[in-house]
C-alpha cells in the first residue's frame, strides 16, 4: 500500500543563510536537514544531510549563491535527486513552515500565509530589523520554489502573547506603547512552548507552575502557568534578561547614556557592544560555554566569576517568576547549555531549597538526549532537562493547520 505522504519543510531564513529540515509527520523524524550559508558572497556553502533508515549521509557543496532563490532551488533539487533524494517530487511537501521572529501584537498563533499576512510581517520590520526582512524573503522564495505547498508562519513571539499587561508594559509614557507598540514581546516562544508542554505531559497534570530556562547562544526564561505563558525575560528585542553568549542581558540603562554622553560612543557602537561584544564573550573573551568550562576547570578566575554571574542571573529570574506565579512545580533546563552543562545546572540550583530545588549530583551528570528528572527523590520542585526541538514544533503547528 502506498503510504500517504505527510512531509513538512521547516525553513528558518536569515539575512545570509537558510536553515531547513524536512520532517515526515508520520514518524515525526527528519528525512533531511541542512543549511545554506554565505548567500550573496563570492562562494556560498550548502551542507545537506539525509537520514534514510537511520543512516546519516552528508554532502557539502561550495558554489556561488547570489540570493536565497538560488539556494533554496538547489535544496529542492537535492531533496528530489534521483540518487540521494528523500522524496520523488517537490509536490510531496505539503506545507512549508516558516520561522518568523516578530509577530508583534498582530499574531497570537500560527497562520497560513497570504498577501495580508505578508504585509503585516512587513509592517513589523521596524521591531525586528535584522530578522523579519530575511524571514519574509524566505517566505517569498519558498512560494516560488514550492508552489504546491501551503506556506505557514510560526512566530517566535506568539506563545508570549498571553502575558498580562502588568508584566508586558514598561513604565514609560503610555503613548510609547499606544502609538509605537513599545512593550515586552519575548522570543524563543516556540521552544518555551515545546518544552513546557513536554513538562506538563511529564508531570501528568495541567494545573502547573513551570519555569522554562532556554539557554543556548541566545538565552531566555518563561513563566508558564497552567500551560499559558505569563512572563518572559526578553523584551521589545532580544537584549533583555539573561546573560548570553554575546549579549549583556539586563543592564542599567544609565550605562548607555554614560557611554554616549561622557565617552563619545555612537549609538551603533553601543548597539554592537551590547549585542555582539558583551555577555560571556565580553567577560571572558570566549563565547562557547565548553571553552569557558575548560578554563574554569584549570582555575581561571574570570571564567569562574562569569559562570557564577551567568547562574546568578538565572536564580534571580527563578525568584521573580515563582513570585509572579505564587508557586513552582518544576523548572526546565533546555537548549545547548541547559541540556549539556551540568556545572551551570548545579550553580543555578544550589542554595535554592527555599524554592524546593534539590539537585541530585549523580542524576545531574547523566548524559542522554531523553527527558530526565535530576532532582532528589521526594523534592518539592522537579528539576527537568528536556531537549528542545523548535523545528519539530514548527512542523507540528504547521501540520495541525493543514490537517
Ligand atoms: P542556538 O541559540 O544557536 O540555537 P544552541 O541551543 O545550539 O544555540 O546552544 C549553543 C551553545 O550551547 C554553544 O555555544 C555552547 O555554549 C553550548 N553547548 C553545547 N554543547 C555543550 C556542552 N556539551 N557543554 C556546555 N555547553 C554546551
Amino acid at each position: 500500500m502506498k503510504r500517504a505522504c505527510k512531509n513538512i519543510l521547516v525553513v528558518n531564513a536569515g539575512s545570509s543563510s537558510i536553515k531547513y529540515q524536512l520532517i515526515d509527520m508520520i514518524t515525526e523524524l527528519p528525512l533531511s536537514s541542512g543549511i545554506v550559508e554565505r548567500i550573496g558572497l563570492k562562494e556560498g556553502t550548502l551542507i545537506h544531510k539525509t537520514f534514510i533508515e537511520g543512516v546519516e549521509n552528508k554532502i557539502v557543496e561550495t558554489f556561488p549563491i547570489p540570493n536565497h532563490t538560488v539556494g533554496l532551488e538547489r535544496v529542492a533539487e537535492l531533496l528530489t535527486d534521483k540518487k540521494i533524494g528523500v522524496i520523488a517530487d517537490p509536490s510531496e511537501i505539503k506545507a512549508v513552515g516558516h520561522r518568523v521572529v516578530h509577530g508583534g501584537e498582530a499574531f497570537t498563533k500560527t497562520v497560513e500565509i497570504n498577501n495580508d499576512i505578508k504585509a503585516k510581517v512587513k509592517e513589523l520590520f521596524p521591531l525586528a530589523p535584522l530578522h523579519n526582512p530575511a524571514n519574509l524573503t524566505g517566505i517569498e522564495v519558498a512560494e516560488k520554489v514550492f508552489p504546491n505547498a501551503v506556506q505557514i508562519a510560526v512566530f517566535d513571539t506568539a506563545f508570549h502573547q498571553t502575558i498580562p499587561d502588568v508584566a508586558y508594559r514598561y513604565a514609560i509614557p503610555a503613548e510609547l506603547y499606544e502609538n509605537m507598540g513599545i512593550r515586552k514581546y519575548g522570543f524563543h516562544g516556540t521552544s518555551h512552548k515545546f518544552v513546557s508542554q513536554k513538562a506538563i505531559e511529564y508531570l501528568g497534570k495541567s494545573d502547573t507552575k513551570i519555569i522554562t530556562i532556554h539557554i543556548g547562544n541566545g538565552a531566555s526564561m518563561a513563566a508558564v502557568k497552567n500551560g499559558v505563558c505569563v512572563d518572559t525575560s526578553m523584551g521589545l528585542g532580544p537584549l533583555n534578561g539573561l546573560i548570553m553568549g554575546t549579549r549583556s542581558g539586563d543592564i542599567d540603562p544609565s550605562i548607555i547614556f554614560y557611554l554616549v554622553e561622557q565617552k563619545g560612543y555612537s549609538i551603533e557602537e553601543v548597539s554592537t557592544l551590547l549585542n555582539k561584544k558583551s555577555g560571556m564573550v565580553g567577560l571572558t573573551g570566549d563565547t562557547d560555554m565548553r571553552d569557558i568550562e575548560s578554563r574554569v576547570i584549570k582555575g581561571d578566575a574570570i571564567a569562574e566569576l562569569s559562570y557564577k554571574m551567568y547562574a546568578y542571573r538565572i536564580k534571580q529570574y527563578i525568584g521573580n517568576y515563582a513570585a509572579a506565579m505564587n508557586g513552582l512545580d518544576a523548572i526546565v533546563f533546555t537548549a545547548g547549555i541547559g541540556e549539556n552543562d551540568s556545572i551551570i545546572r548545579n550553580l543555578v540550583c544550589e542554595n535554592m531549597n527555599y524554592f524546593g530545588l534539590e539537585l541530585n549530583g549523580e542524576k545531574n551528570k547523566i548524559r542522554t538526549s531523553k527527558i530526565r528528572e535530576i532532582n532528589n527523590e521526594g523534592a518539592k520542585t522537579k528539576i527537568l532537562v528536556i531537549p528542545t526541538n523548535e523545528e519539530l514544533e514548527i512542523a507540528r503547528q504547521s501540520f495541525e493547520l493543514i490537517k
